[in-house]
C-alpha cells in the first residue's frame, strides 16, 4: 500500500500578506512586544500605521499621525 501523503509547500508562499505593523508605540515609543499592544492604520489617511502599547491604551494617551496630523485616542 502506498502512502499518498505528500506534504509539499506551495510555491511562492506569501510571507508578507500581513499588513505592515508598527514596531513601536506611536505615543511613547516603546517596542510593541506585549499582547496588549495594537497596531492599526491611521483612521483619517490610512497611510501610516499607528502603534499603541498596552499602557498607552489603558491611559488613553493620544497619538498623532505623522502624515496627516490626525490626533486621537
Ligand atoms: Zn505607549
Ligand atoms: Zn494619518
Amino acid at each position: 500500500m502506498k502512502a499518498n501523503l505528500i506534504l509539499e509547500k506551495p510555491h511562492g508562499w506569501p510571507r508578507s500578506t500581513i499588513v505592515a505593523k508598527a514596531e513601536s508605540c506611536s505615543s511613547c515609543g516603546v517596542r510593541l512586544v506585549d499582547r496588549g499592544s495594537t497596531t492599526f492604520a491611521c483612521p483619517q489617511c490610512a497611510e501610516t500605521v499607528i502603534g499603541r502599547c498596552k499602557q498607552c491604551r489603558d491611559q488613553s494617551v493620544t497619538f498623532s499621525c505623522a502624515k496627516c496630523g490626525f490626533v486621537g485616542p
